[in-house]
């Protein structure tokens, strides 16, 4: 009920003190944002705020996403600049470094201190300046006071500075049901509208999923085929000796089996999925979701194992129960087509939603 939402918001309609707390949109991540309508809309200079903004807290690698955006506003000739009041400006110089932004060290946020101090480096207005930002008693209410628009991104990470994390976040969930009255809702989708369905950030996913199943779906054929047809075991087909093996010592569970080899498809096929799981998580983390580095990835791997587990058992059962009904020479084929075909779409569903979803306040 609570949860974080996203659209443009009406502020006039509030009254202080939720009117100073309130954003002007809220978005799912930066790439949300789009470069030429931030450039189209007038802004000169955009002042970003690092933790769990740019960067999850703490970390020094940039999610992906975080680098490309940063370059695209570079180019349209946009300046940048961190704000920031950290106590470690080694750090800070760092990250600085890495993206080529330069900052500006200050006063505590909600000062406008930094804020002035940013827009007076650049020469620009405040109209002429967007400050993003995650936290609402920092980021937000400092860019009010200081008369400049704001968009509030969804943190990168739950891990959080001590005071942040129970008191910040614990007061922006009481602020968030005022402010939600007044919310536009985007139901979902990003709040600047894109242009095509590619840049739709969930087809692009679905797009990039596709591929990595490919080539899961190939490994995985592979593997079987391998496995079924060309390993032999004392002078015969192992599937055909491991088939009769199974049909001997488990005759109630393979009595619908028609033939030896068809019994230890099973178990290729099982062998062929973990192999095929373990390709999937590598790039579809890396590349589909863009998650790098460790945060979370302990986490991720055992909600990924048990979702693959699960579609795995799926994907067995349809594939070997298939592969028993269906007649003809490729009825292996075909039951591995059907079969991977369902757990793919089992398998983008929860990777997204759940395996490797975003943190949710
Ligand atoms: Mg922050």
């Amino acid at each position: 009920m609570n949860q974080f939402r996203t659209g443009k918001f009406e502020k006039s309609s509030l009254r202080w003190p939720l009117k100073s707390l309130c954003p002007d949109q809220a978005v799912h991540s930066l790439s949300d944002i789009l470069p030429a309508t931030v450039a189209e809309s007038g802004y000169k200079l955009i002042l970003l705020d690092v933790d769990n903004t740019l960067v999850p807290w703490r970390e020094e690698v940039f999610p992906e996403e975080t680098v490309a955006w940063i370059n695209e506003i570079k180019a349209k000739g946009i300046q940048l600049c961190i704000i920031s009041n950290t106590k470690h400006p080694d750090r800070l110089t760092r990250l600085s470094e890495i993206l080529g932004v330069p900052f500006v060290r200050g006063k505590f946020k909600p000062s406008t201190e930094m804020f002035k101090q940013a827009m007076s480096k650049y020469a620009a207005s405040p109209s002429e300046t967007l400050m993003i930002g995650d936290q609402i008693f920092t980021d937000i209410l400092g860019a009010n006071r200081s008369g400049i628009e704001t968009i509030w991104v969804r943190p990168l990470h739950k891990n959080e500075f001590f005071g942040t994390r129970y008191l910040s976040r614990n007061a922006e969930k009481l602020v968030r049901t005022g402010i939600y009255s007044v919310l536009e809702e985007d139901d979902d989708l990003p709040i600047v509208p894109h242009t095509g369905l590619f840049q739709r950030r969930v087809v692009r996913q679905f797009l990039k999923f596709c591929i990595v199943g490919g080539s899961s779906f190939v490994i995985d054929y592979s593997i079987r085929s391998g496995l079924m047809k060309y390993t032999t075991w004392h002078g015969e087909k192992m599937s055909v000796a491991l088939g009769r093996s199974l049909i001997d010592r488990f005759p109630i569970l393979f009595s619908h089996v028609t033939e030896p080899a068809k019994a230890s498809f099973y178990l290729a096929a099982l062998v062929a999925g973990i192999i095929a799981m373990a390709n999937s998580f590598y790039w579809n983390r890396k590349w589909t979701f863009g998650i790098h580095g460790q945060a979370e990835r302990s986490e991720q791997i055992k909600r990924f194992f048990v979702l693959s587990v699960c579609v795995l058992i799926l994907n067995a059962l349809v594939s070997g129960t298939l592969n028993n009904i269906i007649p003809g020479p490729r009825s292996q084929l075909f039951a591995t087509l059907i079969a991977t075909g369902i757990g793919a779409v089992c398998n983008f569903i929860g990777q997204r939603l759940w395996a490797f979803r975003k943190v949710t306040l």
